[in-house]
């Protein structure tokens, strides 16, 4: 199975590192031709302006195009906000490949990271999550499910194919997000008459 991590700017390399050691062949994406072959693909942390200003050859209409076909999208914290389909304070959102409306910023500064331990629903009890300058979700769309909140803010959510957290699973050594995710891609493909 080859799942692509959009490598446009952000934390790549830690995203490829999980995806190997679940013995997955993840691939760097970074030109639409590169999207082809792929059963699923993760929107890293990082800049969302800056990545979507760096996306060439209408990488992330692309993408949208393939989520809204089925295709299994995970997006952590920049790639939550890449993913939402409304942006406060912004006229203009990206994919829009999930009904949720998200704050940036909305965890504080770069010196007010911090970690915590996480319930994910389906996932764990004590997930370490690691949150850097990350956005929380604001509302709720019909279809989506909440799957971890962080006091009283939505912070994981999933609807259908698409799969968001605002915090960075990639930078810990706990994969049993990635698993998650890599479940619903095989579940996609079994759908599909693919494996
Ligand atoms: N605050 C960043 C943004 O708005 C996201 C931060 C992150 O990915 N760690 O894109």
């Amino acid at each position: 199975m080859r799942v692509g991590v959009l490598a446009v700017q952000g934390a790549v390399r830690e995203h490829l590192s999980i995806l190997s050691q679940l013995g997955i062949d993840g691939r760097r994406v970074k030109k639409v031709g590169e999207l082809s072959g792929l059963s699923g693909l993760i929107l890293p942390g990082g800049e969302s302006t800056t990545i979507s200003l760096l996306s060439r050859g209408h990488l992330l209409t692309k993408v949208g195009e393939l989520v809204s076909k089925g295709f299994p999208v995970f997006g952590t914290c920049a790639g939550m906000i890449l993913l939402a389909g409304e942006i406060e304070g912004q006229e203009d959102a990206y994919v829009q490949a999930i009904d949720i409306t998200v704050a940036r910023n909305a965890s504080g500064r770069q010196v007010d990271s911090f970690e915590t331990m996480l319930c994910v629903k389906g996932v764990a009890d004590d997930f370490p999550a690691v949150f850097i300058r990350a956005p929380y979700i604001t509302r709720i769309g019909n279809g989506v499910t909440v799957l971890a909140k962080h006091e009283r803010a939505a912070v994981m959510a999933r609807q259908g194919n698409v799969l968001v957290a605002s915090f960075h699973p990639e930078l810990t050594s706990d994969m049993r997000i990635h698993r998650y995710f890599v479940e619903m891609v095989k579940e996609h493909e079994e759908k599909e008459g693919i494996l």
